[in-house]
């Protein structure tokens, strides 16, 4: 797919997604000519921020395939510097379109981060900066008076889409320059449908959207989890 646009790369998500849902996958893509025909490059129409939860492989649940999508998955979508270079390489030199960050409900990392919250400690080794990662996303959700784990993701989803935002100079210069656009999408394990719960259409201006993200870190009432 060459020069799509924003808005053409979502509806193709959401095109593959739907044939997903209604059991008529196309499987496009797929093939030994088209394995052949992306090896000398790649043209990828959207990026992935997922969680790395073994149901939410990106290829299948948007009924797509080789070369279309560039997937980074972390638990619970968190985001660090690997993550940020991950997609800047895709929006500056394969020249992506949209970035989609994918969720999904009773998401494990965020189970975990309430659970870390409500019990006051913290997992053993690495697992440790996934929950603080997550640990905002709860906080926010409490100053809005959520408490149920999928009420939560949503938040996390829409809280991921802004730090990728207020982290990433680059993308934010490109949602500004109306190049790319950026997409909060929650997705349900048993119906495999996704829904968007946020959305940074390009050519937003995105200094109003860092702002809020960077403001938003303040200590909030009790640890509810
Ligand atoms: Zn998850």
């Amino acid at each position: 797919m060459t020069s799509t646009t924003p808005a053409q790369a979502l509806a193709e998500l959401y095109a593959g997604n739907r044939r997903f849902v209604t059991g008529v996958p196309r499987h496009p893509n797929q093939d030994a000519g088209h394995r052949a025909a992306v090896a000398d490059g790649q043209h990828p129409f959207a990026v992935i921020v997922g969680c790395s939860d073994s149901r939410l492989a990106a290829e299948i649940i948007f009924d797509r395939g080789l070369g279309d999508l560039f997937v980074v998955r972390t638990a619970g979508h968190t985001v660090g510097p690997e993550v940020l270079g991950s997609v800047e390489y895709a929006i500056t030199v394969l020249g992506v379109p949209l970035v989609l960050v994918l969720g999904h409900d009773s998401c494990g990392a965020v189970q975990a981060a309430r659970e870390a919250v409500a019990t006051g400690t913290s997992p053993a080794g690495h697992l440790g900066a996934v929950v603080e990662a997550v640990v905002p996303s709860l906080r926010r959700a409490a100053r809005q008076g959520i408490e149920d784990v999928d009420g939560i993701v949503d938040i996390h989803i829409g809280q991921t889409v802004e730090a990728l935002l207020a982290r990433s100079a680059v993308l934010a210069e490109r949602v500004s320059a109306g190049r790319c656009g950026v997409v909060g999408m929650s997705y349900r394990l048993s119906a495999g449908e996704v829904r968007t719960v946020a959305e940074v259409p390009a050519g937003t201006p995105t200094a109003a959207v860092v702002d809020r993200a960077a403001s938003m870190d303040p200590p909030v009432r009790g640890d509810r989890g």
